[in-house]
């Protein structure tokens, strides 16, 4: 039986695109090799080409290369986001192919730190207290993806 979280009931959560957590201050985006080839092959080009027009040296040590962010009226966009495909949304262009990072959002371990971490969240993400209860199991498998995502490589 797991431990008990404070979390225990779930938590409510509904992403409503408004794009707020793939922009702002500048940062950064991880993948994998295998993500990046995933995208790459989306994008119908060569892995290093993906590498040289759509990354860019995360800044951060311990990672070498980040998803690329683009300057916009909004904050340093992912360069990925879409603003322009539905009207007032910002979406993922990559959606089905996008990384852990992006997945496992926002069930990460410091959002989940405690009730006070989770409503510092609710400040910049919308989709925080929103919609439907998201079940504890769920929100550990996501949380537990995440943790292993910035610990294995
Ligand atoms: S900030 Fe929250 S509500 Fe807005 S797009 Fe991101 S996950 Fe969805």
């Amino acid at each position: 039986m797991p431990a008990r979280e404070w979390y225990d009931e779930g938590l409510r959560f509904e992403c409503t695109m408004c794009g707020a957590c793939c922009t702002g201050a500048p940062g950064y985006v991880r993948f994998t090799e295998a993500e990046g080839r995933a995208i790459a092959s989306r994008l119908g080009i060569a892995y290093e080409r993906f590498i040289e027009g759509y990354t860019q040296d995360a800044g951060v040590e311990g990672l070498e290369r980040s998803l690329s962010e683009v300057q916009t009226e909004f904050g340093w966009d992912c360069v990925f986001l879409d603003r322009q495909r539905v009207p007032g949304k910002a979406v993922c262009s990559l959606y089905e192919d996008r990384p852990t990072q992006c997945r496992t959002f926002p069930w990460w371990p410091e959002h989940l730190a405690s009730p006070r971490a989770w409503q510092r969240l609710g400040r910049t993400c919308e989709g925080v207290g929103r919609g439907a209860v998201v079940p504890v199991e769920a929100i550990r498998v996501e949380r537990e993806r995440q943790r292993a995502s910035t610990t294995d490589r």
